[in-house]
């Protein structure tokens, strides 16, 4: 082995590196591991190493390390075997080498070499120029073939997120983005809590910079007082559990930079408003069958030293949540009446709730039904698949709506207990229940009474469908239900629907096109499409048959060239194609003046025609981006944007990099949300007197409402750039009887 690294690495430090993290990756190997798994990782580790010989990667590290942390992440932080080890060492053999597939399935069998073969075409979801809702089919595609695909690809997107420092910057915000809209919810749909959450950390890392570094931050210089309170919390709970003879261990961990975040967000409050930085997680090791009665046992011990708010309590122990998380929480008032959150697990389910599937799989032999909540999800996700009729864009919805882990837990009249995702309907309930039921769903009763279809569940509901067979699904219906199944069901019965009546549609086009002598007729209704903007034939054809188009108005723009369809060159003919689907920035044909210095894929943006989003209003000095809307022009919008994930995920051939180069004396509206304390009349003068005469910052508009003693205003300023508007943010925050001031988006 060292010959074979000689050859390649003149520099001794390097093979040494390889080398270390290889006896590394080998040390996580099962005891179980036969001699042939030993044998197998050894040769794909040879193999990996020759074929990536040549490469680095964008930090000049040698490319082979990072096979081998993909397969070290998959084995300790998933809980892998060997199969999914010697998958993760080649995962990128065969797409970036010589290497093929036929090779490695001679060396390593058809197994491995159909994992390869998945990861290899998972690969060219990003970079590629389909869009990402494609790709995510394809993801799940291979989700429901093979699980061990999708989880070494979250390794390896887990390794990548944790590398990404060497790219440059909006190659880090499509990875970033691409990752919190898929990978992040896949990993904590498969019951990866700790790899759900580094990603998350690592998206906000690169999203909001700022931020982030200043919650880090924060939570370092917290961190002293925070153990000290943990430590003061944690021991007469403690001197309770000893009496009770549990074997125990106990500990205090800060949340997730990401989840403080959130909070401090959605909240509205600052850093140090909030209580809950940590929870206190007790874990204990008992066997299987005392695991309920132990967890309560020690509820008991915990509330008997605090008092607990009983609201909070949660029991995911009698009922695991739907990706499989076991545990039982609580929130008790501790020391200086501060709320803390209190986890009790056994080792067991601590490890499912890190780990996940793979977890679960080694307990399947225990009891069956811990890895069958995710094979009840595994079925939704491929029921979903088999509806070919939704064009990417509703699938990847559809699928959205089935990551949601938050669930509300129903009874039926026979008092069978059904977990649907949270926010669903009464109509996702007949649709849980049986597709028929749902499509002839007349009426359903929640306790007894009579609700409209769309009424949300709550925990506890006890709920009755009526049926009539007359009954049928309307396009309404969509709006009422927000599960991926029922909507997917909905969808296919309008599709139905649909298909009938377009089939008109399709013989007159047919005929029409006939008669003109038109060639290929698939190609001839492809160019319409396209030209006109339909999503889809079946669209086309259904336009026609209902008769909001005429045919010969359809044609009227085109001309027959060589029996084939061609757009007649007119002016209005621009207007026509820039709503078509595809997307194309139009250059304006005389320059205006610019009005910032901005650069659009690195031309100057006057080049473009180009507006200033009104979702997030960026100013000069803001992570910004474009994006090509459908009626051509580019908007501009903060990376931080809400929009922006949803945007560059599914359409991110439709963006482009757009940067600041210089300061120009252009000014930018920026909107603030100022809340405070209102000690009478004069707030409106302090405040713009400290903005307009200290900062000189001027004010566009400003409104202010107070009601009892606390006041809430929206202030409007012009900013040249995103330093000033930050002094100005900073300054209003010093401010006596100011709370809060935030930068609404
Ligand atoms: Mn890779």
């Amino acid at each position: 082995m060292a010959e074979v690294l000689e050859k390649i690495y003149q520099n001794e430090e390097e093979r040494k590196l390889i080398l270390r993290e290889y006896r590394k990756l080998l040390r996580t190997l099962p005891s179980s591991a036969t001699g042939e798994d030993r044998d197998n990782v050894r040769r794909a580790f040879e193999l990996a190493v020759q074929a990536h010989a040549q490469q680095r990667r964008k930090s000049g590290d040698p490319y082979i390390l990072h096979p081998i942390e993909v397969a070290r992440i998959c084995a300790e932080e998933i809980g892998l075997g060997p199969t999914a080890i010697v998958a993760a060492l080649l995962h990128d053999v065969v797409e970036d080498t010589d290497v093929t597939l036929d090779d490695i399935r001679k060396e390593f069998g058809e197994r491995i070499a159909r994992l390869v073969d998945g990861l290899t075409k998972l690969d060219h979801t990003y970079d590629s120029e389909s869009p990402q809702a494609e790709n995510f089919r394809k993801v799940l595609s291979f989700l429901v073939e093979d699980v061990r695909v999708v989880l070494i690809k979250i390794a390896d997107r887990l390794h990548n997120m944790r590398t990404l420092g060497a790219m440059p910057r909006h190659k880090q915000l499509k990875i970033a983005s691409e990752t919190s809209y898929i990978y992040a919810p896949l990993a904590h749909r498969l019951g990866l809590y700790a790899i759900k959450s580094e990603l998350e950390d690592l998206c906000l890392k690169v999203t909001e910079p700022e931020a982030y570094q200043d919650i880090a931050r924060k939570l370092r210089e917290t961190k002293e007082e925070r153990n000290q309170y943990i430590k003061r919390f944690i021991e007469p709970i403690k001197r309770k559990l000893d009496e009770t003879g549990l074997k125990y261990r106990i500990l205090g961990r800060p949340k997730s930079i990401s989840s403080i975040y959130n909070k401090i967000r959605t909240k509205r409050v600052s850093f140090e408003q909030i209580y809950d930085l940590f929870a206190v997680r007790i874990i204990l090791d008992v066997p299987r069958e005392r695991e309920k009665a132990a967890c309560w046992e020690v509820y008991s011990a915990v509330t008997d030293v605090y008092r607990p708010l009983p609201e909070r309590l949660k029991d995911w122990v009698s009922n695991p949540k739907s990706n499989g998380y076991e545990s039982l929480h609580t929130t008790v008032i501790g020391p200086d009446g501060k709320y803390v959150e209190v986890q009790i697990r056994t080792e067991r389910m601590d490890e499912v709730a890190e780990k996940g599937f793979a977890a679960h799989w080694k307990y399947k032999g225990i009891n069956a039904t811990s890895s069958s909540v995710f094979e009840v999800w595994l079925d939704e996700v491929r029921e979903l698949l088999e509806n070919k009729d939704a064009d990417a864009r509703e699938f990847i919805h559809d699928f959205k709506t089935n990551l949601f882990t938050q669930e509300v837990y129903v009874t039926t009249p026979k008092g069978e207990v059904r977990v649907l995702p949270k926010g669903a309907t009464a109509l996702d309930f007949a649709f849980h229940i049986h597709t028929e039921v749902g499509y002839h769903c007349r009426a359903v009763k929640v306790n007894q009474r009579i609700v409209p279809l769309g009424y949300k569940l709550q925990n506890g509901d006890q709920v009755e469908v009526l049926t009539d067979q007359r009954q049928k699904p309307n396009a309404d219906w969509l709006k009422l239900v927000v599960t991926g199944k029922a909507r997917a069901r909905i969808r296919r019965a309008l599709n139905e629907e649909r298909r009938r009546q377009g089939e008109m549609g399709r013989e007159a086009l047919q005929r029409k096109l006939a008669n003109l002598k038109v060639d290929d007729f698939l190609q001839a209704v492809d160019t319409l499409v396209r030209y006109y903007g339909y999503a889809s034939h079946l669209d086309l054809y259904y336009a026609i048959a209902t008769e909001q188009v005429e045919i010969n108005d359809l044609l009227a723009d085109f001309e027959l060239k060589d029996r084939k369809l061609v757009p007649r060159q007119q002016p209005a003919d621009a207007e026509k194609a820039a709503s078509s689907d595809q997307p194309a920035a139009r250059v304006l044909p005389e320059r205006r003046p610019s009005r910032a210095g901005l650069l659009i894929d690195g031309e100057p943006a006057e080049h473009y025609n180009y507006t200033f989003a009104a979702c997030c209003n960026p100013v000069q000095g803001d992570d910004i981006f474009a994006f090509i809307s459908r009626n051509g022009g580019l908007k501009i919008h903060r990376a931080n944007c809400p929009n922006a994930t949803h945007l560059m995920a599914n359409y991110d051939y439709r963006i482009r990099r757009a940067e600041w180069v210089t300061t120009s004396n252009t000014e930018f509206v920026a909107e603030l949300k100022i809340t405070g304390i209102d000690d009478g009349p004069g707030v409106i003068e302090r405040l713009s007197h400290e903005l307009s005469s200290k900062l000189r910052v001027n004010i566009r508009s400003f409104s202010i409402e107070g009601r009892e003693g606390y006041f809430e205003g929206t202030i409007k300023l012009l900013v040249s750039n995103v330093n000033q508007l930050n002094l100005a943010i900073r300054t209003l925050q010093h401010l006596d009887n100011v709370s809060s001031v935030v930068r609404v988006r």
